[in-house]
């Protein structure tokens, strides 16, 4: 643990005159020295643009783009690395989707599904659909632990229903969809499938082809990788039908004033410079990952959930929001009479980083009919050290408050 934390610069400094204890990894992860040195080795040393000029450094960057697609499509069992598209992140990802689905694909009156527990970057691109397609947009509700009421889904599904998009996992309630389940069913009706994974990326084993899905988003930053660098997974037959996102360069056969051929996938679909150092980044943080092992990593981090929850279940008056057994490491909950916002700020100043408020998931609050609470999420470089010191912080901050 010692050495790993090594890893992680971030980790070592302190906040507010206290250790930094960072919980607010569902936001964004820290990074380890691999990734910070991988991008200082490629601005500094062999910064140029892909796929472009016949140079010796645009070789380079053009080789080392392209094996970082290869390492991602490695990574989460993609069939080709023609299947990865980089992006900016999950919320690109879907907006690309939607927007060339609405181009593609669907139709007037058509119906999507989404859940109840979505991220706002998965529900906002839809509902701006509705005002261009007469969409109707369904959902799948929760129940009282927070699972997904999987039996309603045929209920849901019509004839016009086009797409499923759903996350993973939730960055709220932590809960881990039965999603093999889910489009196994959309499958079966001829539904199209897409998966946000921006938080099950960094805890689970992916596999595309096992899960089937159409469509796989997730984004480097939570995953030990730079900002501004993200993955957009689509099945080959699937990629070879859509029109293209953005136009510019990089992405054609042959262009005239009159008429433009556009490139095969990915390239068709990566307009413009694309972030090169980002790409690198994000493989060496696959790299990273495999060192340490994604089993290894979800071991402790499960034991990092269970004893958080062990200790903070026994805080009087706290609701504790998704009580499924299968979770990535998240814990979100209210103290009742005590504001969610008060208790980061008072945390804070003991160095603790967690996150407060609606969690960009506002229909997930409406449900609880409340408006936000306080998350901790954590990563496998967090201790369990970690988080006796944050629950008996925690409980200072109630004391102040109450
Ligand atoms: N989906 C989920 C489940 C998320 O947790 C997040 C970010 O918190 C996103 C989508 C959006 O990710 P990004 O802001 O990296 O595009």
């Amino acid at each position: 643990m010692k050495s790993i934390r090594n890893d992680f610069p971030a980790l070592s400094q302190m906040v507010n005159n206290n250790q930094l204890i960072y919980f607010d990894n569902a936001a964004t992860s820290l990074k380890p020295k691999s990734v910070i040195e991988g991008l200082k080795d490629y601005y500094s040393s062999f910064n140029s643009n892909v796929h472009r000029a016949g140079h010796y450094l645009s070789a380079k960057s053009t080789k080392a783009y392209e094996s970082a697609r290869a390492n991602v499509a490695d990574y989460i069992n993609a069939k080709d690395s023609t299947e990865i598209i980089f992006t900016k992140g999950t919320t690109e990802s879907i907006n690309f989707l939607a927007s060339i689905l609405a181009e593609d694909i669907l139709k007037d009156g058509d119906e999507i599904i989404l859940t109840r527990m979505e991220h706002h970057s998965n529900i906002i691109p839809w509902v701006a659909l509705k005002d261009k397609l007469d969409l109707t947009i369904k959902i799948i509700e929760i129940d009282e632990k927070g699972e997904l009421l999987i039996d309603d889904l045929d209920k849901l599904f019509t004839e016009k229903t086009k797409v499923l998009s759903m996350a993973h996992s939730s960055n709220v309630l932590g809960i881990l969809n039965p999603i093999e389940e889910i489009v196994n069913k959309a499958k079966s009706r001829g539904v199209l499938t897409i998966i946000d994974g921006a938080q099950a990326i960094v805890h689970e084993k992916i596999d595309v082809q096992k899960i089937d899905c159409d469509f796989y988003c997730f984004s480097g930053h939570k995953m030990y990788a730079p900002m501004g660098i993200g993955v957009l997974y689509g099945k080959k037959e699937l990629l070879n039908q859509l029109s293209p996102y953005q136009k510019g360069g990089g992405m054609i056969k042959n262009v005239t004033y009159e008429e433009v051929i556009y490139n095969t996938p990915p390239y068709r679909f990566e307009a413009g410079t694309p972030n090169v150092g980002g790409a690198i980044g994000l493989s060496k943080a696959i790299d990273y990952i495999n060192s340490i092992g994604i089993e290894t990593i979800k071991k402790h981090e499960q034991s990092l959930l269970n004893h958080g929850n062990y200790k903070l279940k026994v805080i009087e008056g706290i609701k504790i929001y998704g009580r499924s057994a299968i979770k990535d490491p998240i814990i979100s909950f209210n103290i009742s009479g005590i504001h969610h916002s008060d208790l980061a700020i008072i945390l804070d100043k003991f160095g603790i980083a967690t996150r407060a408020g609606f969690h960009c998931a506002q229909p997930l609050f409406d449900h609880y009919n409340v408006k936000g609470n306080l998350r901790i999420s954590f990563s496998f470089y967090n201790t369990i050290e970690e988080i006796d010191i944050f629950v008996e912080k925690l409980n200072l901050a109630i004391n102040m408050l109450k």
